[in-house]
């Protein structure tokens, strides 16, 4: 099944045997004149795009739907009966719903294909014995990637290295258990036993590797499958699905009634045709044909917005959940904090030392008591800001833009600080234990045999038996005063890490030694500028806002201070000892976790969730994924998240920027309420439609409205006022409401009685009006000719109720968007034209009426509109009186106080 040339498949074969064979070395990789040769002849790695159909196809399946066969039908009978314009009329409306609707699905496509090149992945490839970032699409066969934990292997990979490397194949096999990998060939076995392969879509959990390219896109195995199950972009959601059930349900419903409507008109003895006339009317008026498709492009477009506010939505359902969210779990650094440290307190040798200078430029002084320190004179702080430049994986380089940093932050503030006292030159180093957020510290080995350790201060503090004193003599350690100091500084919102060195006789680092205390540096890392003013937005939205982060108690603290974080602090040991019963309570108070571990996060999400809480839960490294996977909406950091996070997310955010997930939360609250809102201003019209037709056939006599002025309707009101809704931008106060209740249905009981109420109003001012105006002399023409008034002016005056589900909205509606207007004016142009031209008479059995048949027609829409801003107010004070009598509402009891 793999496709290495035609000979062995290469898990057979050793690693130098399938470089050769690929025509790679083993350590330099290809050359780059060679790689873009191969990536010209052989294509890009990519699976190939998901087959679409073609337009016409697309356009064809428009007119698939029960309603379009209805009136293909009955256009049909219609001409056969020898009524061309009618036939005609019903046709020209099949064509223009059938443009309409192809016209929106391509939009929300294109909308969607947007959204799956952004997250394209990058790969670190060595070419040239060097290595680089590289699209994974760019990748060829025979090329030297790079794996380690958190990386994503971007094509079907033979590994010639592993150090400690695990995969999870979950992708591939189902196997949920990482695979440990080895580059020694194996046998002949099944895909889950090929030890020395990565396979692409799998996922490093652990360690690092080295392997060369075998096959990519369509002929990985993942390829393979791919192209077994295909696999295409779909709008589905659990909502969409709701609706399109919801519409065929009524479709079914209406056909049927209007079924029986023929039947019982033509029992009654009245004439088969029109009955039939009558029936098609009734299926035509009240099935919601449109409902669907607004849903759809409602959805793509919150999405497509979403993307221009730094939050790519991966699973759609998300911009649903979205909107409902009650709880944001986030990360503390880089997310509401800048991620830009700078060292400005190191304490070494019973000595306080400030540092000066900003950034990441090797420019400031270190002070003792305000004065520069001469070097020379305080080795000990000398030997604290060499550990931290030894014990380092970060380089910082001077560049146009000035100094910039390559690798973790915390790491090039070190860098930065030891640079700033000449401290050095740092020894070569042999062996490294690399940081882990499990592990809170980082540990390297020299050549001089040294050990260098760097870490949270409990760590380092357990693995220490005494101190450098000033003068660089051994002397027992005050552990207390240094966890003091650490507190100390942690109150002043500086993030601190200990230093130690130690001795080994070895080249190999398997264990730490016990270890001689160095110092303390202390970081600044400024909240983000917009953190403070976001976290008060979800604040003022009823959504909790709740810090995770591995730092120390006391610098979580004092960051949960400075954005305005409510609620207590609550440390990872005290969450572990915990009982579970109480665990609820607990999380529910408290603002600020720390020193938490990744596992722990689970713990946390699920007993939020035993709370009936929605949450959104930040994440970045490897031991994130099965929070993030828990988390109804997981949010994972596109710029300093691993591959597993991002996979395992819902969303991903492009600026790592806490701000982003409120904006994210706004742009679902608004999609919701705008679907809200545009269902409850349609579905009336379609009722409405329907029991003026019902109300006609059994109380007998002239049909108030004919078919083909039902289809007007649909054409003209229908699409004029209803596509603005589409480009409704959201309402100011969304932000200040409490969270949607996710047990609540779509449309609440309130909403259902809107809906009646406006339907009644349209059945009995159509009903009403129609007898009324031929009892007065009017003709059927201009009879009917009153009813489509009644329905335009109504519904137009019920946009207007509908453009705040809560307070009244008139100009202001219009002003913030002019589209409203313009669908306003252009309805009132449209049904003037209706009525008073000739030729929309004759093809629409229209008539011309006189002001006191609008103004009555008017005055039905009027009686709507101040009836349903009637019925908002009354639930507004209901609501008011409500929340007063409950006092203010602190979302989770008493965590509306303050960090403390
Ligand atoms: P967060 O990202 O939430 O701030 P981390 O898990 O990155 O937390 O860090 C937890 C603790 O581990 C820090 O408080 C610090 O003491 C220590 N630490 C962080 N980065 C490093 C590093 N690169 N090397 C050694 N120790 C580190
Ligand atoms: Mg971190």
């Amino acid at each position: 099944m793999t496709t290495t040339t035609d000979s062995e498949a290469p898990h057979r074969l050793t690693g130098p045997q399938v470089a050769e064979e690929l025509g790679t070395d083993t350590e330099r990789g290809l050359r780059s004149a060679e790689a873009a040769a191969r990536l010209e002849r052989y294509g890009p790695n990519t699976l190939p795009p998901a087959r679409r159909r073609g337009p016409v196809a697309r356009f064809m399946m428009q007119f698939n739907s029960p309603l379009i066969y209805v009136l293909l039908v009955s256009a049909l009978i219609t001409a056969l009966l020898g009524e061309h314009v009618d036939a005609a009329v019903i046709l020209g409306v099949v064509l223009v719903n059938a443009v309409v609707g192809f016209v929106q699905e391509s939009r929300a496509e294109a909308a969607l294909a947007a959204l799956a090149a952004l997250t394209e992945t990058v790969t670190t490839v060595v070419r040239d014995g060097g290595a680089m970032r590289l699209p994974s699409r760019e990748l060829v066969r025979g090329d030297l990637v790079l794996l380690e934990a958190g990386d994503r292997a971007p094509a079907d990979l033979r590994l010639l290295r592993t150090s400690e490397l695990k995969m999870d194949e979950s992708a591939l096999t189902g196997e949920s258990a990482a695979v440990t990998k080895d580059p020694a060939a194996v046998g002949d076995v099944v895909l889950g036993d090929r030890s020395s392969m990565a396979y692409s879509g799998t996922f490093a959990t652990y360690g690092q590797g080295a392997g060369i390219v075998t096959a990519t896109g369509a002929d990985t195995e993942i390829g393979l499958v791919h192209r077994l199950v295909g696999q295409a972009t779909s709008v589905r959601t659990p909502l969409t699905r709701k609706i399109a059930r919801f519409s065929k349900l009524v479709t079914i419903a209406i056909l049927g009634l209007a079924a029986v409507t023929f039947a019982v008109g033509t029992l009654r003895g009245e004439p088969a045709a029109e009955m039939l006339t009558a029936a098609v009317a009734l299926a035509v008026g009240a099935i919601p044909e449109g409902l669907p498709a607004v849903v759809t492009v409602t959805l793509a477009f919150g999405v497509a917005r979403m993307v221009r506010r730094n939050a790519i939505v991966r699973h759609l359902p998300a911009v649903e959940t979205l909107g409902g969210t009650t709880v944001i779990c986030t990360d503390k650094t880089g997310t509401l904090t800048e991620n830009q440290m700078t060292v400005t307190a190191v304490a070494a040798g019973g000595r306080l030392y400030e540092v000066t200078g900003a950034g990441y430029a090797p420019h400031g002084d270190v002070l003792l008591d305000g004065a520069p320190v001469r070097a020379g004179e305080h080795p000990v702080l000398m030997e604290c800001l060499l550990a931290g430049a030894a014990c380092n994986d970060a380089r910082l380089t001077e560049g146009d833009q000035g100094w910039t940093l390559v690798g973790d932050p915390t790491e090039g503030a070190l860098v930065a600080a030891a640079a700033k006292a000449a401290a050095g030159p740092v020894p070569p180093r042999t062996d490294t234990m690399p940081f882990s957020s499990e592990r809170q510290y980082m540990a390297t080995l020299h050549e001089n045999g040294t050990v260098y350790v760097k870490g949270s201060v409990e760590r380092i503090l357990a693995a220490c038996d005494d101190r450098l004193s000033a003068d660089g003599r051994r002397e027992p350690l005050d552990a207390d005063a240094v966890t003091e100091l650490a507190h100390a500084y942690g109150c002043r919102a500086l993030r601190v890490l200990a230093f130690a060195r130690g001795e080994v006789d070895a080249d190999r680092l398997t264990e730490l030694p016990r270890l001689t205390f160095l110092g303390l540096q202390a970081m600044h890392d400024p909240p983000r500028e917009e953190a403070a003013r976001a976290v008060r937005a979800c604040q003022d939205a009823g959504i909790q806002v709740k810090m995770i982060t591995g730092d120390h108690a006391a610098t979580a603290r004092a960051i949960g201070e400075k954005v305005g974080l409510r609620g207590g602090v609550m440390t990872g040991a005290e969450l572990a000892a915990c009982p579970a019963a109480d665990l609820p309570d607990a999380v529910e108070r408290t603002a600020v976790f720390a020193r938490v571990s990744p596992e722990q996060k689970l713990r946390l999400v699920q007993a939020l969730q035993s709370r009936a809480h929605i949450i959104a839960m930040t994440g970045d490294g490897v031991n994130d994924a099965p929070a993030l996977k828990q988390a109804d909406i997981g949010v994972a950091m596109g710029r300093a998240g691993t591959e597993v996070a991002k996979e395992s997310a819902d969303m991903v955010l492009t600026d790592d920027d806490f701000a982003s997930i409120e904006a994210a939360v706004e742009e679902g609250r608004g999609v919701f309420d705008n679907l809200v809102k545009f269902i409850v201003w349609a579905l009336p019209a379609n009722i409405g439609l329907g029991l003026v037709l019902m109300a006609a056939v059994l109380g007998g006599g002239e049909l108030p409205i004919e078919p083909v002025q039902v289809l007007w309707l649909n054409m003209t009101a229908i699409l004029i006022l209803g596509l603005p809704f589409a480009v409704e931008p959201r309402d100011a106060d969304i932000m200040r409401r409490p969270p949607r209740d996710p047990a609540l249905p779509l449309l609440t009981r309130r909403l259902n009685a809107r809906i009646l109420l406006v339907s009644a109003i349209l059945l009995a001012g159509a009903f009403g009006l129609f007898h009324w105006e031929q009892s007065h002399g009017a003709s059927l023409a201009e009879a009917r000719t009153v009813v489509v008034n009644v329905f335009a002016l109504t519904l137009l005056a019920y946009l207007f109720n509908c453009l705040s589900l809560h307070r009244p909205m008139l100009w202001g509606g219009i002003r913030r968007n002019p589209w409203i207007g313009a669908g306003a004016a252009g309805l009132i142009a449209v049904q003037a034209v209706y009525t008073y031209t000739p030729t929309m008479n004759n093809v629409f059995g229209s008539a011309p009426l006189d002001g006191g048949a609008w103004g009555r027609a008017a005055v039905v829409a009027l009686l709507a509109y101040a009836l349903v801003e009637l019925a908002k107010a009354v639930t507004r004070h209901a609501d008011e009186a409500r929340r007063h009598a409950n006092g203010p509402r602190s979302p989770g009891g008493d965590a509306g106080r303050p960090v403390r």
